[in-house]
């Protein structure tokens, strides 16, 4: 049976991962995976974080099940943290799931039970496992334009343009915020124009957040998410703690059901649980116990944010540093836009060609569509990134 087996195609991210470890050259630079690092090339567990396992570790008497969607508890402080006071809370179903992938994964399979003829919009480019779960579920697919590979922004015409062609009852997929790959993001103007598109297509929102915090602050980053999810009657989010909480292989997310009446919660909660039992069934619990706790602690809360916000920061310092580095070698503004897009990712816009060269010739690694992490960067290898660019002719 398993020789009937072809092989999968390998995931570029880490093959990439492979390439960089097994290159010699000590001044090496890793662009590519998708993780925060600090100026030390460290990913830290987060102080919050970190204090919480300590009580945990003491306060702990049972590892047995919790409940098929997790802790109500978990539900209330991530709702409290995405959505705010933006929906009713009897309007909200909500499961812990492995990861924001999970949520997202949960998220397509609640889609084929409740519009199994749905079509799943996602934006040109999109991060590369939304399109893998989509076709591996076998549902139709359609892309929206996103990106305006002249200017690095948003090519909010084309997006309208390409949404307005959605039909009722399909599924468009939008990133809350930090958009992976680009960067590029939509303005709150933009965001209420593509609700008034989807009000007049009939679509349904699925917002993946997995960055909330990295942009331009939590509130800030969940602005567009909210304003989606007060005026649509129905919205689904997946949100992701694995970069905000530095949880990545604690594998914590969820999924949320917005629905339009709170008569239609129970039983959308009620498929909430049934997904999960038939895929997992209990979700992963110790990394949604330690964001409750952090999210529940005065003390704790605030000394998550305050990390988080250094965090943010410092790699706000660095895209502003390499767009004026760049601005300095180049004499030119076009690479502005690096200080324009937020989060981690930023896309170069150049070819796979000039990416391999630079991997080649100077030992950065980006992803093959020019997308760098920002925060693979720190105060003393932006200047050679930005004569590295020049150089390569980028
Ligand atoms: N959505 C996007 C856009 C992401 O970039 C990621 C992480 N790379 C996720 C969702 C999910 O992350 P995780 O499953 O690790 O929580």
């Amino acid at each position: 049976m398993l020789t009937n087996l072809k092989p999968q195609p390998a995931d570029k991210i880490l093959e990439l991962i492979g390439m960089y470890r097994a290159d010699p050259r000590p001044n090496k630079i890793d662009l590519g995976v998708g993780v925060y690092k600090n100026a030390e090339g460290v990913t830290p567990v987060m102080r919050a974080i970190k204090a919480a396992e300590k009580q945990l570790w003491e306060a702990e008497t049972t590892k047995s099940y919790t409940g098929l969607a997790g802790e109500p508890a978990f539900h209330d402080a991530m709702i409290e943290l995405v959505l705010g006071t933006s929906v009713e809370r009897d309007r909200i179903a909500a499961a812990a799931t492995p990861g924001g992938t999970g949520a997202i994964r949960q998220a397509m399979e609640l889609v084929m039970l409740a519009s199994p003829e749905a079509t799943i919009w996602v934006s040109h480019p999109t991060w590369p496992n939304h399109l893998s779960i989509i076709k591996h579920l076998g549902l139709p697919l359609k892309e929206y334009r996103y990106f305006d590979s002249e200017t690095r922004a948003v090519d909010f015409a084309g997006m309208a343009e390409d949404l307005a062609g959605v039909k009722a009852g399909d599924i468009v997929l939008l990133h809350g915020c930090c958009h992976n790959p680009t960067g590029a993001n939509l303005t709150l103007a933009e965001w209420a124009e593509v609700i008034s598109i989807l009000q007049d297509t009939g679509a349904t929102p699925l917002i993946d957040i997995a960055y909330q915090g990295f942009g331009d602050g939590l509130e800030e980053d969940a602005a567009g998410l909210r304003m989606v999810a007060s005026e649509m009657p129905e919205c689904l989010i997946a949100a992701s703690c694995s970069k905000n909480f530095g949880v990545y292989r604690e594998r914590t997310g969820i999924l949320m059901a917005i629905s339009e009446t709170a008569k239609n919660t129970g039983v959308t909660q009620a498929n909430l649980a049934y997904l999960n039992r038939q895929n997992f069934s209990f979700p992963p619990d110790h990394g949604a116990r330690l964001v409750t706790m952090v999210l529940t602690d005065d003390a704790l809360r605030a000394d998550w944010k305050a990390e988080l916000e250094e965090v943010r920061v410092g790699m706000l310092g660095l895209r502003e540093q390499l767009a004026s580095e760049l601005q300095r070698l180049s004499g030119s503004d076009r690479f502005g836009f690096l200080a324009q897009h937020r989060g981690m990712f930023s896309r170069l816009g150049t070819t796979p060609e000039l990416v391999q060269k630079l991997r080649e010739d100077h030992g950065i690694y980006m992803v093959s569509d020019s997308r760098l992490n920002i925060a693979g960067l720190n105060k003393n290898t932006v200047p050679v990134l930005a004569e590295a660019i020049v150089k390569t002719g980028i």
